[in-house]
């Protein structure tokens, strides 16, 4: 319905791509009112907000935090909600080009934020901009909301709702894959801190390179003194890296130390200070589906099984840290988590607990009216005939109810969000685009 109106549009959606690719608009917090994300997330708001005007539409800029270009009049509001900051890039880290350059190849736009998420909310502005100039009636108004701070901790739309914004009652993310992701696993980050010690052993440093939970660890040290030799001992643990929610797929360097440490230390153990580890290791924490710590009962739905990453070690003032990262399935609570991991202090009455991420699973049913109709279109507009999946990442649909995730990654594609040479193929630009015009019509309609 909308198809030709976009490809008319072709030229100025890759240039307004490459445009938005050359601010480097990483969010840095600098505590100065005025620029909430830096200089550079300013520039790449300002430059979405003037393009839109000029393409016709209402425009609002929420103190530099976020902002919003909106079309269409009615009581309901359709929300689309993508973001303009990136994740750091550099040449040096192996990019065939510049990262903020973006340069045109083989019909792909190279360069950081290409994929994520600077070309889809160009395809999503381009969308909208084809349905208003089509002259077809909307009932709804439809609101493309931009981000900020995506990539760091959503202060972006954490402003949104603390300013008393109005909220979507229906919409999506166009920052993640196609078809359409309905179900997104709970999240649950926790640090337990306990004393420790190794019999006759210093232990000098426990390092893990601050690995992020979020990441399975490649790597990981401990150096001991002996007490009586006085002789210097440095273990390295190496493994693979992955991302948390799917630690199968790495080799975490932490478990190769805490299994080590199990088979050659636990004889030496001071009762209740290494025990803690080894009690740990034996309710099976340390496994990626730690079945044995949550009763044998098997954590599983339609959106995966539980999974734990191990994905931080540290030792500071006599104190063990040891850090998790679990993604949770949608019909498991959080709470029913927590509580277990509280059991702890049964045994253990001077382990310290400390819970420093939730995030509520977002699931919309699979047979609801949004997951429907954003599949049915996408698999119209691509003779495919795939069903919406479910992940354990977390995607910026959890910002609002009854959102899910919306493309722009194609199936089958890889997915070159956040790696070196970034990029989005012209065609995938082109027919996303399409894509969000009869999906936000069908919404909006
Ligand atoms: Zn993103």
């Amino acid at each position: 319905m909308f198809d030709k109106i976009i490809e008319t549009a072709k030229n100025d959606m890759v240039q307004t791509v490459c445009d938005l690719i050359q601010f480097q608009s990483i969010s840095t917090e600098k505590n100065n009112p005025a620029l909430p994300f830096g200089e550079e997330c300013k520039k790449a708001l300002d430059y979405t907000l003037d393009l839109a005007e000029k393409l016709g539409f209402r425009t609002k800029n929420l103190d530099g935090y976020c902002g919003y270009i909106e079309f269409g009049e009615g009581e309901e509001m359709v929300g689309i909600v993508g973001h303009l900051d990136v994740v750091p890039a550099k040449q040096e880290d192996g990019w065939s080009s510049s990262p903020f350059d973006a340069v045109i190849h083989d019909n792909k736009i190279y360069g950081r934020g290409s994929i994520d998420d600077k070309g889809p909310v160009v395809a999503s502005l381009y969308a909208m901009k084809a349905i208003l100039n089509s002259g077809k009636k909307i009932n709804k108004r439809v609101r493309l909301i931009l981000g900020l701070n995506e990539e760091k901790d959503w202060k972006c739309i954490n402003y949104y709702k603390k300013i008393g914004e109005e909220m979507p009652t229906i919409g999506f993310s166009p920052d993640a894959d196609f078809p359409c992701i309905y179900a997104e696993k709970g999240m649950l980050s926790v640090r337990l801190t306990h004393p420790f010690s190794i019999e006759n052993q210093e232990i000098l440093n426990i390092n893990c390179n601050q690995n992020a939970l979020n990441v399975v660890p490649k790597f990981c040290s401990i150096t001991l003194k002996d007490k009586i030799s006085g002789d210097l001992q440095k273990l390295e643990f190496t493994g693979t890296s992955a991302h948390a929610a799917h630690p199968d797929l790495g080799d975490n360097a932490i478990t190769k130390l805490v299994e080590y440490l199990n088979i050659n230390l636990a004889k030496n153990c001071i009762e209740n200070e290494f025990t803690f580890l080894k009690k740990l290791y034996d309710l099976d924490l340390f496994n990626i589906h730690s079945p044995k710590f949550f009763s044998d009962e098997k954590i599983e739905d339609e959106s995966g099984i539980l999974t734990s990453n191990v994905g931080f070690i540290g030792y500071e003032n006599n104190l063990l840290e040891i850090g998790f990262n679990l993604r949770v399935p949608v019909t498991t609570s959080l709470e029913k988590i927590k509580t277990k991991f509280q059991t702890l202090t049964q045994i253990f009455p001077n382990v310290h607990i400390n819970f420093t991420l939730e995030k509520a699973p977002l699931y919309v049913p699979k047979d609801s009216y949004l997951v429907q109709t954003l599949t049915n279109i996408f698999n119209q507009k691509t003779h495919q005939n795939l069903d919406p999946i479910a992940i354990g990442g977390g995607t910026f649909a959890r910002a609002f109810p009854n959102m899910v995730a919306f493309g722009a990654n194609m199936p089958n594609q890889k997915d070159m969000c956040h790696q070196v040479d970034e990029f989005i193929d012209i065609d995938t630009l082109i027919l996303s685009s399409k894509i969000y015009a009869e999906a936000i019509f069908e919404l909006a309609k």
